[in-house]
């Protein structure tokens, strides 16, 4: 049986690290905003290359703080408009109609899965306020017309890098590429805690404060209440975690490589398409995925061999019943994507003999 993900052995790697560092803060006695916190947070920024990174409780709300903060901060208000990828997972499109702002659904391409950056300009209203790219299956979604667009027509450019934690663009991490980006560490990303978790980073210090108070009951000061916010912070055992963690991060995504590469190198039958890979520094493999045209058929006969695979996703937002307003919106690209993808096996705790078996079972299709 080859597992999707095997969660309890990427714990296992570094468990005797875990233990002691888990056992630490339990013992410390202080578990919420204390020395772990703080070490994170210090640790994450400079990883990420941002002057500040705020930990809060999970991914989402990391995305809904910062949209949240700019209409605090008189940025954006209710009824703007932000683009975002329309096959994104729907967190990113949920943390902006939570904050009253309008979702532009942009298509993505076909050969990257990233938003389409020549569709973008022809989306861009008065009204615009933003462009939210997510770098979708770890793979950067940032490109220099992005960056140009934002310039032209005064955008903020916000990151989802819920599944790209290590990946550079010339020479940038991707989280500190645009004003402000929000992080996941739910379990099964790249860098993930025992628990829910989340981050913003930004260099931008009125939103790092603002963004801080939001998640802390709306608060800068004790019993003293700036904002209507809410209780999402991140708390001392999930951080005690990270920091173990982000130590080994860079080590993982590099055989998150490895196993791309093989699969990449490997992988022979006519009827899949493999992803195009353009810049090995940009794809950190949070999902490798293929496409398919049988692609249920596919995951039947992998599933008949014990190959678990996922599919990211089967529903594009605009399908969804929670915005079935959208549902007559054309969006091809987008429903190929949904329709044919596969994501294979993953992570860093493969074996070359699980990866050989993938591959095998694959080329032996017919
Ligand atoms: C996982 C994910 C999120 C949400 O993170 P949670 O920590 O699960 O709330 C947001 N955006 C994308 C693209 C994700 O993959």
């Amino acid at each position: 049986m080859v597992k999707f993900l095997d969660l309890q052995k990427v714990t296992a790697k570094y468990a005797d690290e875990i233990h002691e560092a888990v056992l630490h803060a339990i013992d410390s006695g202080w578990y919420l905003q204390g020395e772990e916190n703080k070490r994170f947070e210090t640790a994450y920024a400079r990883y990420i290359g941002t002057q500040y990174a705020i930990g809060c409780a999970n991914g989402l709300d990391a995305l809904i703080w910062i949209w949240r903060a700019y209409i605090e901060m008189g940025v954006m208000q209710a009824g703007d408009e932000v683009i975002v990828p329309a096959n994104t997972y729907i967190a990113t499109i949920l943390a902006l109609t939570e904050n009253g702002l309008k979702p532009v659904l942009v298509e993505p391409s076909i050969e990257t899965y990233e938003i389409d950056d020549s569709k973008i300009e022809k989306a861009i209203t008065s009204k615009t306020k933003a462009i939210c790219i997510v770098h979708l299956y770890g793979q950067c979604a940032y490109t220099e017309k992005i960056g140009a667009l934002c310039e032209k027509y005064n955008l903020k450019l916000v990151e989802d890098n819920a599944q790209a934690h290590g990946c550079v663009f010339n020479g940038k991490k991707t989280g500190s590429i645009g004003d402000a980006a929000g992080h996941s560490f739910y379990p099964g990303k790249n860098l993930g805690a025992l628990g829910d978790a989340g981050a913003i980073t930004t260099n931008d210090p009125q939103l790092a404060e603002v963004v801080r108070a939001l998640a802390n009951y709306g608060s800068q000061k004790k019993y003293v209440f700036k904002y209507i916010g809410r209780n999402s912070r991140l708390d001392e055992i999930q951080a005690a975690v990270l920091n173990v963690k982000l130590h080994h991060l860079d080590e993982d995504v590099q055989l998150r490589k490895e196993v791309a590469k093989y699969y990449i190198e490997n992988i022979r039958n006519s009827k899949i398409v493999l992803p195009k890979i353009f810049d090995w520094m940009q794809h950190v493999f949070h999902i490798f995925t293929i496409r398919c045209e049988k692609r249920d058929q596919l995951q039947q006969y992998l599933s008949n061999n014990g190959i678990q695979t996922n599919i990211h996703y089967p529903i594009p937002p605009h399908k969804q019943e929670c915005y079935k307003e959208w549902s007559e919106i054309s969006l091809p690209v987008t429903e190929i994507i949904h329709a044919t993808e596969l994501s294979l096996p993953m992570s860093p705790v493969m074996t070359i003999e699980e990866i050989k078996t993938v591959v095998e079972v694959i080329n032996n299709w017919r």
